[in-house]
């Protein structure tokens, strides 16, 4: 990982992932609507969960739990920890 390269302060994606950009340059197109607004807490958990689960089949809660410590670790939801 590089220092010098910018990631998502939600979700730690690099922004210069392919479709990655959108139209925030704090974070990436996954965790924005359209214009560039950071989605809310319970959509970035169910989002993240969903995928954790998806490649790691670990069931919906203990999934949920996951998305949750490793949002919490992130900038933008920091104050959710
Ligand atoms: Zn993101």
């Amino acid at each position: 990982m590089s220092y010098t390269e910018q990631h998502c302060h939600s979700c730690g994606m690099p922004l210069s992932a392919p479709d990655a950009r959108g139209a925030s340059d704090k974070y990436c197109a996954y965790c924005t609507d359209s214009e560039g607004n950071l989605k809310s807490w319970d959509e970035a958990v169910s989002g993240l969960a969903q995928y954790l689960d998806s490649w790691q089949k670990v069931g919906n809660e203990e999934a949920r739990k996951r998305a949750i410590r490793y949002l919490t670790s992130m900038p933008a939801w920091a104050d959710r920890a």
